[in-house]
C-alpha cells in the first residue's frame, strides 16, 4: 500500500501555499518535513488527511483516488495527529482516545467492548493508562499531545501523520513518542511527520523533504538533506552538524543552531 502525491497544490481558501508536490510514501516508510513557519507543511497535511481540498493535482491510496474513499475507508488508511489544541468540551482521556475509532463504531450507536479495548491498549502504548478518567481539559500540552497520538493510535490506520508531535513535550516523552513511532513504521505503518527538529529526522526518517518557496524538495535520505548549507537556508541561522560516536559505538550526526 502505497500513498502517493502527483502535482498536487494545496493551500487556504483557494490560495495555494504550495504547488507541484509530487512524493510517495509506503508502508514501513518513516517520511519527514521540515520548513520554517508559515512554509506550509500544515496545509500539506491537512489535505492529505481531506481536511483540506486540494487545489490541483491528485492523492492515491494503493493506487486508487482519494476523493474516492469513503469517510469510513479514509479512516482506516490514514490516522491524524494534530499540533495539540484548546479543547472545548472537558470529555474523559478514554473517551477521546476512543473517538479515534468512531469510524468503526456500529451505525447509530457508540463504542464496542472491542472500542474500549483498543483505545486502553492505545493509551498503553503511549504509557499514558494513568490518564485514562481524568478530563482532557484538565492536562498540560505535552498531556494532551500523548493523548492524541493515542487516539490516532486507536484508529489504527495504515498510515500516520504527524504534525510536529513532540513540539509540547519533554526530553523523555519526545524519545518515547519517537520510538513508539519507529517501532510502528517496523511494524509495516507508513509515517509522514512535519518537525522543526532535525535531529529527530536524522534519528528516524528514511526519508527527508524540505518545505520552502511554496515547493517541497525531492525526499531523500537524511544525511543528504540535513547539511548545515540546507538547514541554514531553512533556518536562516548558522548549524554545524557533528560526526559523534554513540554509546553502542555507532557514529551518528548531531545537528544544532550555532549561538555565537
Ligand atoms: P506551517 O505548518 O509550515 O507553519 P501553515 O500551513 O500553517 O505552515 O501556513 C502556511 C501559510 O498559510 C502561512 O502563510 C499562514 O499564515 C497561512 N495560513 C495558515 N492557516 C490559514 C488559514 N486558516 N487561512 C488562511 N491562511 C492560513
Amino acid at each position: 500500500m502505497t500513498l502517493t502525491l502527483h502535482r498536487l497544490s494545496c493551500g487556504y481558501s483557494r490560495t495555494p501555499v504550495l504547488r507541484d508536490v509530487s512524493f510517495s510514501v509506503g508502508a514501513g516508510e518513516f517520511v519527514c518535513l521540515l520548513g520554517p513557519n508559515g512554509s506550509g507543511k500544515t496545509a500539506l497535511l491537512k489535505t492529505l488527511v481531506g481536511i483540506l481540498e486540494p487545489l490541483d493535482g491528485r492523492i492515491q491510496v494503493g493506487g486508487k483516488d482519494w476523493a474516492a474513499w469513503s469517510a469510513r475507508e479514509r479512516a482506516a488508511q490514514i490516522a491524524y495527529v494534530p499540533q495539540a489544541h484548546a479543547p472545548l468540551f472537558a470529555f474523559r482521556v478514554l473517551d477521546v482516545v476512543a473517538m479515534g475509532r468512531t469510524a468503526r463504531w456500529p451505525l447509530w450507536s457508540g463504542p464496542t467492548e472491542s472500542d474500549w479495548k483498543a483505545a486502553r491498549g492505545a493509551l498503553d502504548l503511549v504509557e499514558m493508562q494513568d490518564f485514562a478518567e481524568r478530563r482532557y481539559t484538565e492536562l498540560s500540552g505535552g498531556e494532551r499531545q500523548m493523548i492524541l497520538l493515542a487516539r490516532a493510535l486507536a484508529q489504527e490506520a495504515r498510515f500516520l501523520v504527524l504534525d510536529e508531535p513532540v513540539s509540547s513535550l519533554d526530553f523523555g516523552n519526545q524519545v518515547r513518542v519517537l520510538q513508539t513511532l519507529r517501532r510502528l513504521v517496523s511494524d509495516g505503518f507508513g509515517v509522514i511527520m512535519a518537525t522543526h527538529h532535525p535531529e529527530h529526522a536524522l534519528r528516524c526518517a528514511n526519508r527527508v523533504a524540505v518545505v520552502g518557496n511554496g515547493r517541497l524538495s525531492p525526499a531523500a535520505h537524511p544525511e543528504e538533506v540535513l547539511t548545515p548549507e540546507v538547514l541554514e537556508a531553512i533556518y536562516q541561522v548558522p548549524f554545524l552538524v557533528t560526526q559523534l560516536t554513540g554509546r553502542d559505538g555507532r557514529p551518528f550526526s548531531l545537528c544544532t543552531p550555532h549561538l555565537s
